[in-house]
């Protein structure tokens, strides 16, 4: 999780060309790509409307995923994340979470965020070790400008690649995308914050995964777990100092040798997802209509029984595949 005052770089401000130039976008068909992070980002229609004047989402996330290859090399992890897909977010999931409070409604919303079978879809095609979504709207109550399970002590790629998933938001009360984005990513594999804001110790995938924040220095130094400081693009270590400065604690504070460890669990994510081919066919016939002043969507479920599925905005279903009794049905 990440507060709002994280980091005051502005890292949006490259045109779309040279965004895609720098690092164009490639299909992974090789499922061994174990040198490689791959990470699959879909963008709702208000991240959109935030990055419209920037040059579009692809250039902005494009631009994120540089900044990370950047923080992974500078501490040196010897694996590449690697951005594999852009893609909006598919209507449906889209409509589930547009103004529904999800914002506040953490665990239901990462539930509908994993159950969408277009994303799944795309995940398996891609072999994503990753599946992160961009929110264009403000942050949580607390601050928080994005959101990621953390792989605890213990895990395992096949324990944990279904809780493979996040969001970061861009709105501009959160300021520092990539920074977040970064963040996020770190705790799917396992980095942690800066010891007064770690919550749960005893859950941590290594004693020493923790963030460091130097405020000693000056101007202060923070690494990409902390929330606290001026976020510089290291996770904490104690293999070097940073401009004279130190940024991190051996055997206490070194986030860098946590993901040393971690980065290799964290490639084989995509090794435990099911094959395509055993997925349910994807549903069809999707229609949308108003009536009665709330708005209905029906389609065509072709798993298992083929029953047609229904919405409607007066029957909010708190699971996206719950149905939702007395819904109307117009086939
Ligand atoms: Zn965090």
């Amino acid at each position: 999780m990440d507060s709002a005052e994280e980091g005051a770089h502005d890292g949006h401000a490259h045109s779309r060309a040279g965004a895609l130039a720098a690092d164009p976008p490639r299909r992974v068909r090789n499922p061994q790509s174990h040198d490689r992070l791959d990470i699959l980002v879909a963008y709702t229609a208000s991240a959109a409307r935030n990055w419209a004047d920037r040059g579009g989402p692809e250039a902005a996330i494009r631009h994120a995923g540089d900044y990370m290859k950047m923080v992974f090399r500078n501490s040196d992890l010897g694996v590449e994340p690697h951005i594999v897909h852009i893609v909006q977010v598919p209507a449906a999931l889209e409509w589930t979470l547009a103004g529904q409070g999800w914002w506040r409604d953490i665990f239901p919303t990462r539930w509908r965020m994993r159950g969408d079978g277009d994303v799944l879809r795309l995940r398996h095609e891609h072999r994503a070790d990753f599946v992160h979504f961009v929110m264009g709207e403000g942050p949580l109550t607390l601050g928080f400008c994005g959101i990621h399970s953390a792989l605890s002590r213990g895990g395992t790629a096949e324990s944990f690649f279904q809780s493979a998933y996040g969001w970061t938001s861009n709105n501009a009360a959160c300021r520092d995308f990539a920074g977040v984005f970064v963040h996020e990513i770190g705790h799917g594999l396992g980095a942690g914050h800066e010891p007064d804001a770690v919550r749960r110790p005893e859950a941590l995938f290594r004693p020493y995964a923790r963030g460091y924040v130097n405020f000693d220095a000056q101007p202060n130094i923070g690494t990409a777990m902390a929330y606290k400081g001026q976020v510089e693009p290291f996770f904490s270590t104690s293999r070097f100092d940073l401009f004279g400065a130190t940024v991190g604690v051996r055997d206490e504070q070194d986030n860098e040798r946590t993901l040393r460890e971690t980065v290799h669990i964290g490639v084989r994510y995509s090794d435990y997802l099911p094959l395509l081919e055993d997925l349910p066919p994807q549903p069809t016939g999707l229609r949308v209509w108003f009536d009665g002043g709330s708005a209905h969507l029906a389609w065509r479920d072709n798993g298992r029984a083929r029953t047609l599925t229904s919405w409607n905005t007066k029957c909010r279903p708190r699971y996206p595949t719950g149905g939702c009794s007395g819904a109307s049905g117009k086939p």
